[in-house]
């Protein structure tokens, strides 16, 4: 069977571009090594995460804050294998989504290795050393990421965990020490001190979250510290030593010296993650890697090689859900003659803490080593009145605007449902807006988005509540 394009790879890069391209009439098949579909971000990311993010902080809430609202009950208590239960109810459900998606664009499956024979040619381990040949016109790589793993430290998934492992504890540690002060790291440190850890965590640079805005991140470190959790900036992780009852974790300074020995019950190594293309044939097909092993594709996603494609997180670029799928949708309206394209300077981020920490567009940073002149406009959720009666005045929303037209270079937000506050502003960016835009439009009340609208007005120096 000759197919028009086949996507090695089912995460929401590879599945959304395979839907996309049977919705334009492709006939396409998708090739995936694991047992289930919808990669990292369904199966051991984006939902999993988010699904025990979501049971801690109401575990959280029930505990802390439900008293004050008049709300009585007697102190929670954590029943840990059942919120492991909901967690993965939660990602059955998002997988079976995709099964089903599948089936109903007439996507074929193909469940094994996938390997790049030769331009055309994908060929498949099936297993017990079978292999199936698959020829095709287009070949889009949407085969992910995996974890970055420190030189010397082995990851056993119990005791050194990834993230992976982090998400399937059977019990919550004592004490929970945390290599990277980056998303995934602040995320899941945050789930385990709800539920009872103590957290330490060590980062490299002398800042937490970078590529984030420098003054949200210093005050989303304040308000971690509140919270509970410990940092060490500056410093790196040397060697964990696993043989006895507890981890003995040697912490250097990062410019050298003299180390120093934690102890801890579980270490999480979150270190960022790697391109994923092991086994998959990119040397002998010819594909070009960069410097850090991604796959090097144009702003159409070709690669050096004719009719090999490739999105997501295997590409430069966030190593986002969101960023992958849009890759995906992209690639597959070009295979189909269309002119598919991704705005790479609108795409947001977000960290689903409590608060949450959510960005678009340039940091003040980068706006001031580009040279741009710019306006600022922020303003603090605790004049907002939505977030006054809700008691979730933590944060604010700073908008940096261009300073002779107006238009909004990034919007950057540290608050409650920030992740969801900055889906306006992004679509905002994407049409051009400029502050005056967003300050003109009118926002419902009472709602957290009129805080947006009051720092639109802020750049102009005429919030109205402040
Ligand atoms: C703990 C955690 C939390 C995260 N939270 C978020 C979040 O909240 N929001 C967000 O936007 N992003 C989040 N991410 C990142 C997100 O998961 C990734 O950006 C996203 O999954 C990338 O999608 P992808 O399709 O490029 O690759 P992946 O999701 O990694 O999928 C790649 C797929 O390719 C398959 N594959 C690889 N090689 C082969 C081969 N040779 N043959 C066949 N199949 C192959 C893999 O098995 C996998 O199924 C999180 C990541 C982690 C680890």
């Amino acid at each position: 069977m000759a197919y028009d394009v086949v996507v090695i790879g089912t995460g929401p890069g590879g599945y959304v571009c395979a839907i996309r391209a049977a919705q334009l009439g492709l006939k396409t098949a998708v090739v995936e090594k694991d047992k289930t579909f919808g990669g990292t971000c369904l199966n051991v990311g984006c939902i999993p995460s988010k699904a025990l993010l979501h049971a801690s902080h109401l575990f959280e809430e029930a505990a802390e804050d439900f008293d004050k609202m008049g709300i009585k009950l007697s102190a929670p208590k954590l029943d840990l294998s059942q919120m492991m239960k909901f967690k993965q109810e939660g990602v059955d459900g998002n997988v079976k989504g995709v099964d089903f998606l599948f089936k109903k664009n007439k996507v074929d499956a193909y469940i094994g290795k996938g390997k790049i024979a030769a331009p055309g040619k994908v060929e498949v381990s099936t297993g017990n050393g079978k292999t199936e040949t698959i020829e095709t016109k287009a070949i889009v790589i949407a085969t992910g990421s995996d974890v970055a793993r420190l030189p010397g430290i082995e990851i056993d998934e119990k005791r050194v965990v990834s993230s992976t492992g982090a998400l399937e504890l059977s019990k919550v540690p004592e004490r929970l020490f945390v290599v990277g002060a980056g998303v995934i790291g602040l995320e899941l440190g945050s789930v385990w001190r709800r539920l009872g850890s103590k957290v330490e965590v060590v980062e490299f640079l002398d800042r937490i979250i970078p590529g984030m805005d420098g003054e949200i991140a210093r005050a989303f470190q304040r308000i971690l510290e509140k919270q509970g959790i410990k940092f060490r900036l500056s410093s790196k992780v040397a060697a964990i030593d696993a043989k006895g009852k507890t981890l003995k974790i040697s912490v250097e300074p990062a410019a050298g010296g003299k180390a120093e020995t934690l102890e801890a019950d579980v270490a999480l190594v979150a270190i960022g993650r790697v391109p994923y293309t092991e086994g998959l044939g990119l040397a002998e097909a010819g594909v070009k890697l960069d410097n850090k092993k991604r796959v090097i594709v144009d702003d159409r996603f070709k690669t050096n090689v004719q009719g090999i494609y490739a999105i997501g997180d295997v590409i430069a670029g966030p190593m986002l859900a969101h960023k992958a799928e849009d890759e995906g949708i992209a690639a597959a309206e070009i295979l189909a003659g269309r002119a598919g394209i991704v705005n790479h300077d609108a795409i947001p981020n977000v960290i689903y803490t409590s608060p949450e920490v959510a960005s678009v567009g340039k940091t003040e940073e980068e706006l001031k080593s580009e040279g741009v002149a710019y306006r600022v406009g922020k303003f603090p959720f605790t004049a907002n009145g939505r977030a006054k009666v809700n008691r979730t005045t933590e944060g604010f929303v700073k908008i940096l605007a261009d300073d002779k037209t107006d238009r909004v270079l990034g919007v950057h937000i540290i608050g409650a449902d920030a992740g969801t506050l900055i889906a306006e502003v992004t679509l905002a960016m994407e049409f051009g807006a400029s502050a005056e835009d967003i300050a003109r439009t009118c926002h419902a009340h009472p709602t957290l988005s009129e805080a947006v609208k009051e720092a639109a007005l802020a750049v102009d120096k005429r919030a109205i509540h402040m």
